[in-house]
């Protein structure tokens, strides 16, 4: 196992934040209070608001209204480019440079702070990730999709963020991959003592990887409750009907599995 120090994952706290387009609006004045070192799931249909909120924590978006602490600290003002760095960012079909190769990409944080002679921490970041040394040398299109994943969460960990962002990682995934991925960067968590925040609009994914679900509708959070609560039947309506494809799926299956 590489050896990594990493900071311990920070608290996230949001404050009435909300966010309009002309005519949108796509935050309605969120509060939240996220625990170090906790993995949270941001689920909810498409368009109520996951993406716009996950990116106002990481300032990709500024907020119209409210505030965002990390680790205690107002990050609302001051350089985003540096609060940036602190910050795993993960997105689906990562946008790795398609002209550089798997290590330039690993090491594009670090060469932006910095950093020289990276060969080796990039060699520890993709070991983290289960790819082979000999993978740095490939180019982002020699890759399959699980692949350039890896690498994306590889890059996003070089410098060494308590806190990971992530935005659909797995949407453009086999299952199979989707679900070793998922297994890994629960994994990686774990073992970095990271504070992960996950959107998905798949409630399978959040009700097996993280340990809080939150559920958005139309801008709010309308259930924040766990897995084994949801699964329970809690959470209201919203967080229901999205239980409830899973939930089918799992009745449809054992009913396969005793068919003779
Ligand atoms: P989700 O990630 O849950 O699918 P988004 O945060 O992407 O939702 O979008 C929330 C709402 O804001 C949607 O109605 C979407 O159309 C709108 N929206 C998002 N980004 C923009 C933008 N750049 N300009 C205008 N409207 C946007
Ligand atoms: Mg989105």
């Amino acid at each position: 196992m590489p050896a990594l120090s990493h900071p311990a994952g920070p608290s996230v706290t949001l404050s009435g934040v909300a966010k309009s387009y002309t005519g949108v609006v796509a935050v309605a004045g969120v509060s939240l209070e996220i625990a170090g070192g906790s993995f949270v799931a941001l689920v909810g249909s498409s368009g109520s608001g996951k993406s716009t909120l996950l990116k106002t924590i990481n300032r990709l978006i500024e907020p119209d209204a409210g505030s965002i602490a990390i680790g205690g600290k107002d990050v609302t003002r001051g350089d985003r480019h540096r609060l940036r760095r602190r910050i795993g960012y993960v997105f689906q079909n990562v946008g790795l440079f398609p002209h550089l190769t798997v290590a330039e990409n690993v090491a594009i944080g670090l060469k932006l702070r910095g950093d020289r002679g990276t060969a080796g921490r990039v060699e520890q970041l993709l070991a983290l990730v289960d790819l082979a040394p000999a993978m740095a040398m490939r180019m982002p299109d020699e890759l399959s999709g699980g692949q350039r994943q890896r690498v994306g969460v590889a890059r996003a960990l070089a410098t060494e963020p308590g806190l990971m962002l992530m935005d659909e990682p797995f949407g453009a995934l086999d299952p199979v991959t989707r679900d070793q991925l998922g297994t890994a960067i629960h994994a990686l968590h774990d073992r970095l003592g990271l504070t992960t925040i996950m959107v998905t609009h798949d409630m399978a994914e959040a009700l097996i990887l993280a340990d809080r679900v939150l559920v958005m509708a139309a801008g709010r959070i309308v259930a924040d409750t766990t897995p084994q609560a949801l699964l329970a039947g809690e959470g209201g309506d919203a967080a229901q009907a999205l239980v409830a494809v899973p939930r089918a799926q799992m009745r449809r299956l054992a009913v396969l599995g005793k068919e003779p």
